[in-house]
């Protein structure tokens, strides 16, 4: 490859693990490019809600909730039945946090806890989200400071190939442009920001063959370009069957549903009004389930106090001003509005008062029954994104299959394994954006030869 442009470090993609790792990179004071195929940067990060999960922070501390990265950690391993990597899981269970806090210190992300609802497998309100909690605002944030701290961002740059001599030693890539034509840089190092492969209908057929008809509601552009390249390069992979799942999209407005709905004492029930499951396992592990109900759709049902927790949320908002909230005093005029029988319904509520643990293992002892004006929501179950990849160290560097690192190639964000394991049962909330922050900042600073954390 003959280039005449050259760069110290390289970033594919710029969502959040691009634009942390750059930022990362100018803080440690090294020059960097960022390519980028869309026209502006997105991503599944703009698709998101935006909240990243992290431990031991000042949000948590001037809130009262005791945390630390050795508990987080323990909830990652418990949700992913211990599969992942364990220095990984603690060193991202470290790292989200200081990152947080120092994205709001340099750049003035207004970052805050919630704390009125939790998401099943936390022990602890650790979910930290920009005001909107919306991934949008979280791009916004991330590319206002990625102009400010001079990171080059090239969109419409769409990486096709790397070039790389026989060890494994990346010299550069080529990326398209929108005429067509072909471009290239050279590198020092090469950081690979660019997702996984729930855009790629034919890989996710092979890895996650439960949802390979289901709807994808992540961002197209990820093809599985970086899980391509490194099995090229030898990379080890690993779990490429796991992924984020979402029990809980609106249907057909495709209009994300919070989990805060089910975890603050909602239910779901199908299209005879009947409760199928425990929904409290995680919102992940819900797509199948909800898929393999009749026409593929449930109904998520909660009240007029459940919705004003879920109003934080922008996509809610979006969902209630779209009409795909229904909203009725009664059990009876909410049935007839969803269409399914009214003593199936009125029995399914019934059940959110019982008290105990029901049938299917749900705690019913901590949240009150739901009571009028009750409300319902049509969804159905969604794949988000994947969680598998290239198989990375706690300092970002993709592993051959014999466990040493490639010479200058690194992976952050869902262009890595993250820590969720090889189930869809496996993702703790929050595992997306933890690998983004987490390994996208340890990337940068790794990239530019500074301190993770000191
Ligand atoms: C609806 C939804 C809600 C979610 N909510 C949450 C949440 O609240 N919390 C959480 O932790 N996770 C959440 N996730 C998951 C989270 O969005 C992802 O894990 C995270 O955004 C991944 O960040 P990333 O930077 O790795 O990828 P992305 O944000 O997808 O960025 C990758 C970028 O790479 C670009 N790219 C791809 N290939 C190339 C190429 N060949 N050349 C150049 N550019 C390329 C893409 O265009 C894209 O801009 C959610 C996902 C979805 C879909």
């Amino acid at each position: 490859m003959q280039e005449e442009l050259h760069f110290p470090i390289v970033i594919v993609g710029a969502g959040a693990a691009g634009l942390i790792a750059a930022l990362a990179a100018r803080e440690a004071g090294a020059e960097v490019l960022v390519l980028e195929r869309d026209h502006t940067p997105r991503g599944s990060t703009s698709l998101s809600a935006g909240l990243v999960p992290a431990a031991g922070t000042r949000w948590q501390r001037a809130a009262g909730v005791q945390d630390s990265a050795e508990q987080f950690t323990a909830d990652i391993m418990a949700k992913a039945h211990g599969e992942p990597d364990p220095a990984l899981a603690r060193h991202l269970a470290e790292t989200s946090g200081r990152a947080l806090e120092w994205l709001a210190d340099r750049y003035g992300l207004d970052f805050s806890l919630i704390t009125d609802f939790n998401y099943p497998g936390h022990s602890a309100f650790r979910m930290h989200g920009l005001p909107s909690r919306a991934g949008s605002e979280l791009m916004d944030r991330l590319t206002e400071a990625a102009i400010r701290a001079s990171v080059e961002l090239l969109c419409d740059a769409q990486v096709t190939n790397l070039s790389a001599d026989t060890d494994g030693r990346i010299d550069g890539v080529a990326y398209r442009r929108p005429d067509g034509a072909e471009e290239s840089v050279g590198c020092d190092c090469l950081v690979l920001a660019c997702n996984g492969y729930g855009g790629n209908r034919e890989l996710v057929a092979a890895h996650v063959p439960a949802l390979a008809d289901a709807l994808y509601f992540g961002h197209p552009g990820n093809q599985g370009d970086a899980l391509v390249w490194g099995q090229a390069l030898g990379a080890a992979t690993r779990h490429l069957s796991g992924h984020q799942g979402h029990g809980s999209v609106a249907h057909p407005a495709g209009i994300l549903i919070s989990w805060a709905t089910i975890t603050a004492g909602g239910i779901q029930v199908n299209v005879d009004g009947e409760r199928f499951s425990n929904e409290c396992l995680g919102y992940s592990e819900q797509a199948a389930v909800v898929l393999r109900q009749k026409q593929g759709i449930a109904w998520t049902v909660f009240d007029g106090r459940i919705a004003a927790i879920a109003r934080q949320f922008e996509d809610f908002r979006l969902a209630e001003g779209a009409g795909a909230i229904l909203q009725a005093d009664t059990i009876e005029s909410l049935a007839a509005a969803m269409r399914v029988p009214a003593d199936a319904l009125r029995a399914a509520i019934a059940e959110t008062g019982s008290g105990t643990t029901d049938r299917f293992g749900r705690d019913f002892t901590t949240s009150p029954p739901l009571a009028p004006p009750y409300c319902a929501v049509r969804v159905t179950g969604a794949l988000f994104h994947t969680q598998g990849g290239l198989v990375v160290d706690t300092r970002a560097r993709v592993l051959r299959q014999d466990g040493t690192p490639l010479p200058n190639l690194l992976a952050a964000g869902g262009a890595a394994c993250g820590v969720s394991g090889s189930e869809a049962s496996g993702y703790l909330s929050g595992n997306g954006l933890l690998a983004a922050v987490g390994l996208g900042y340890t990337a940068g600073m790794v990239a530019a030869g500074g301190v993770v954390f000191p």
